[in-house]
């Protein structure tokens, strides 16, 4: 994942959290500000995770893939193979489709296959 690819994902997820708040005010008119506040921190408390768990992926994904850190298999251990990029189709919770392209890792020892680091 690149920093494009990343920002990608932050603009549609973003834009759910605009578009679902806005939403949720038409259905509840009479909602007090205290209501309005938990509503924003709950949407905006999604995005903020998603951001951090990204940002602190891509490094580690970028290490892999420039072969200066290994990558293991979360089944048994073993070193993954680099088996070449691959799109990789991430569903959002308002159900549309990120795509991104990430170097693919297949496990020598049990076949696995995945998008390390997970
Ligand atoms: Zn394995």
């Amino acid at each position: 994942m690149n920093g494009d690819e990343m920002m990608k994902g932050w603009h549609v997820m973003s834009e759910e959290v605009i578009s679902g708040m806005a939403e949720w005010r038409q259905q509840h008119p009479q909602a007090t500000f205290r209501e309005i506040e938990a509503e924003v921190d709950t949407r905006l408390a999604v995005l903020r995770v998603r951001m951090m768990s990204d940002a602190a992926l891509q490094s580690r994904q970028a290490d892999w893939e420039a072969g200066s850190r290994a990558a293991l298999c979360p089944n048994c251990g073993a070193e993954l193979v680099k088996k070449g990029k691959k799109k990789r189709k991430l569903q959002t919770r308002g159900g549309q489709e990120v795509e991104l392209e990430r170097e693919y890792g297949v496990c020598p020892r049990c076949g696995q296959g995945i998008f390390p680091p997970g």
